[in-house]
């Protein structure tokens, strides 16, 4: 088997906050967990990736459920071009699965401000699912602005920009293995 290289640190990647094996590790114990919580349910769990960032994470974690699931996915805009959350968040494109009466769940790249998953758990409520839980790979709970109940956390994190791992800074960065802090170099 050949190895693939680590990218190496560019100049605007500050530091390595969670090397890819932590990442490993942590996507393995939130598997082990909802394995175990939704152990014996008769209809599919559906996980639904937000688009883009959380599509890398959503891989790896769904190949660890030996619970039944399906893979759906929702596009959501709040940014626009700058990083800063409006709070003014616009659905681009719904599932394609109808979540009433069925254990949907809620899969994120990172909660920031909160006005992301709290739009979209007020969203999905209102479609009458059986269940409704998040899952979320990275917390930045220094940011947040509006209170949103998380079931499951991959880890929390300061108040930096981060890419990588599905994660991006216009769109580049997103397939590094690690997650790394970025800071926007201007020269
Ligand atoms: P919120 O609505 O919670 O403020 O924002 C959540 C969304 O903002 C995330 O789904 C993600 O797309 C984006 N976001 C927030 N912080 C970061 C970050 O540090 N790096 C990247 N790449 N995206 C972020
Ligand atoms: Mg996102």
């Amino acid at each position: 088997m050949t190895s693939i290289a680590i990218p190496a640190l560019t100049k605007d990647l500050v530091r390595v906050l969670i090397d890819a094996d932590t990442i490993q590790r942590r996507v393995d114990e939130l598997a082990y967990q909802i394995n175990k919580e939704y152990e014996g349910i008769e209809e599919s769990l559906i996980l639904v990736g937000v688009l883009k960032g959380s599509f890398i994470f959503l891989a790896d974690l769904c190949r660890k459920l030996k619970i039944p699931h399906v893979v759906d996915f929702i596009s959501l805009s709040s940014y626009g071009a700058s990083s800063q959350s409006t709070g003014n968040v616009r659905l681009i494109m719904d599932t394609r699965e109808n979540l009433q009466g069925r254990h949907v769940m809620i899969v994120e790249d990172i909660l920031d401000s909160g006005f992301t998953l709290d739009y979209l758990c007020r969203n999905f409520k209102a479609r009458d699912p059986d269940s409704l839980k998040t899952v979320v790979l990275l917390d930045k709970p220094d940011r947040r602005k509006v209170n949103v109940e998380l079931d499951y956390v991959g880890f929390e994190i300061p108040d930096v920009w981060v890419v990588g791992y599905g994660l991006d800074y216009a769109e580049r960065y997103r397939t590094l293995p690690y997650i790394a802090e970025m800071v926007p170099v201007t020269d």
